[in-house]
């Protein structure tokens, strides 16, 4: 359903920005990769996406908190891929601390990364989708985008405040076709908590299940992660033609959490 189309997705060497390319592509999308790890493991990665799926998938490596690094990805991918019809703001990180005690330099890293590289990758496809009379902007925000949990002051306000930004790019580009959205995961299973998972289990003393039901997931009604895939799939209905009209809106991922 997406053929033809070019998508940028930060942050998606692992996780939840890896589903969503990967569903991309497996939808048709030719796909800018972006984000850290070991060299020769996102190569692998490229490549095994692009011969998959038959569309080109190119890699850039910018760090989200530099805006200068931003602008060069951008113009890597118009020149690799061409113009960006998709735009993924996924790229994410924590600091867990109390307001007191917060070191001000790890606030400034979480705004930066978690949402000011969302308006400045905005910032730059924006007017080319809007000349072209279509875009998708997806921003991957989480159920601490319309919740709060302690000790996550500067997590809970990037998320919350991609939200604002996405409901006003949403309105910006409605009559040109750009639709803007955010996704709102509760936990997600990623490599990273299934590690948590083993670490609690020997902390603790008790089976993996207990781990999972009394202490990751006691927020969360149904009492499962949700997958990668199933981020994925919301953000491919998104893109498609299916989600015309669904913008400017908030959609939570979570299994209730945020029912509560
Ligand atoms: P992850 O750590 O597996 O992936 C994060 C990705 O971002 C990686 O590719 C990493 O290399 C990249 N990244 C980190 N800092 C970067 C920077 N400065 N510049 C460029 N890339 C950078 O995490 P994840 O769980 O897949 O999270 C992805 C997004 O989903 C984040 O925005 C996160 O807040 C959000 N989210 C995750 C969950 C969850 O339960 N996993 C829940 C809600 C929301």
């Amino acid at each position: 359903a997406l053929e033809g189309r070019v998508a940028i997705v930060t942050g998606s060497t692992s996780g939840i920005g890896l589903g969503i390319a990967r569903t991309l592509a497996e939808n048709g999308a030719a796909v800018l990769l972006n984000g850290f790890g070991d060299a020769e493991e996102i190569e692998r990665i490229r490549g095994e996406l692009s011969l998959q799926n038959d569309v080109d998938v190119a890699y850039d490596g910018a760090d989200m908190s530099s805006p200068e690094q931003i602008a060069r990805m951008v113009a890597h991918a118009n020149d690799a891929l061409g113009p960006v019809d998709i735009l993924v703001n996924n790229a994410g990180i924590q600091h867990v601390s109390p307001v007191e005690s917060f070191p001000p330099h790890k606030w400034d890293a979480v705004i930066a990364i978690n949402l000011s590289s969302a308006f400045h990758m905005t910032r730059l496809v924006f007017a080319g989708m809007k000349q072209r009379g279509w875009g998708r902007i997806v921003n991957v925000s989480s159920a601490h985008g319309l919740i709060a949990s302690p000790f996550k002051a500067a997590y809970v306000a990037a998320k919350h405040g991609i939200i604002g930004l996405t409901k006003c790019v949403a309105l910006e580009g409605a009559e040109a076709g750009v639709t803007c959205n955010a996704i709102c995961p509760g936990y997600v299973w990623t490599p990273l908590v299934e590690k948590q998972i083993e670490d609690q289990a020997k902390n603790h003393g008790i089976p993996r299940e207990e781990v999972i039901r009394q202490i990751l997931l006691a927020q969360q009604p149904n009492k499962r992660f949700a997958t990668v895939e199933e981020i994925g799939a919301l953000a491919a209905f998104l893109c498609a033609d299916g989600g015309a009209s669904i913008t400017g809106a908030a959609l939570p991922v979570d299994g209730g959490w945020t029912a509560h």
